[in-house]
């Protein structure tokens, strides 16, 4: 545990107090080897987290974390559910009160996700073509986010971490709840994301990398 409570970890470095004391940057950000951010920038994630609560204001806020881009599919809920469960609306409820402001980010069709945004009264840009930027860099425009503090958070590899990275944004990827609920078109790139993550190891914030994706909070 670092000195603010949380674990903290550096990619390949045994936890120690002495040498996270000395880290300039946040201890709970990925850092990669140079070769591998070379290639692999668009989809190397900044933070790592099991399920999205675990995101908490306080960690946020360690973070300078006060925008945040919502992904809804596989990262809120399981794909084919209509509504979300109450852990999704209490997190997002305590963000809320720790002023921090949201706005769901989807690649869905707006009828359905509309639906979902009313549930949790959150803003939200469907269609969004994730992994290209151009959503990313709409709402933090309208918003007038300021890009440093501004996380995209999603589920998605190969649309959330690279809409959130080619957007010039900090990206926290989550583990997908229920995968195999998904259309076939975006399950065919989960063994492509479950190589990637044997090849890189990410440290997740909480440092439990084995842990299956379940909520956190019943
Ligand atoms: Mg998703």
């Amino acid at each position: 545990m670092n000195s603010n409570g949380y674990p903290g970890f550096r990619m390949s470095q045994p936890v120690n107090q002495s040498v996270i004391s000395f880290q300039k940057e946040n201890p709970m950000e990925n850092h990669y080897p140079f070769l591998i951010w070379l290639f692999l920038w668009p989809f190397l994630p900044n933070y790592k987290v099991n399920v999205v609560n675990e995101l908490t204001p306080a960690i946020l806020h360690q973070l300078d974390i006060k925008y945040i881009l919502l992904d809804v599919d596989c990262t809120l809920k399981r794909y084919d559910a209509d509504v979300l469960e109450d852990w999704v609306l209490e997190w997002i409820h305590s963000l809320r009160k720790a002023d921090i402001q949201i706005c769901l980010l989807s690649n869905g069709k707006g009828k359905r996700i509309g639906k979902i945004a009313e549930q949790c009264q959150l803003p939200y840009e469907a269609m969004a073509l994730k992994p290209l930027p151009n959503g990313c860099w709409r709402v933090i425009k309208r918003n007038q986010w300021n890009k440093k503090q501004t996380a995209m958070v999603g589920d998605q590899l190969f649309a959330d971490v690279a809409a959130g990275n080619l957007a010039g944004i900090r990206t926290v990827h989550v583990t997908p709840i229920h995968p195999e609920t998904e259309p076939i078109f975006t399950r065919v790139k989960r063994p492509l994301e479950r190589l990637f993550f044997r090849l890189v190891p990410v440290q997740k914030i909480n440092g439990k990398n084995d842990q299956p994706a379940e909520p956190a909070a019943e």
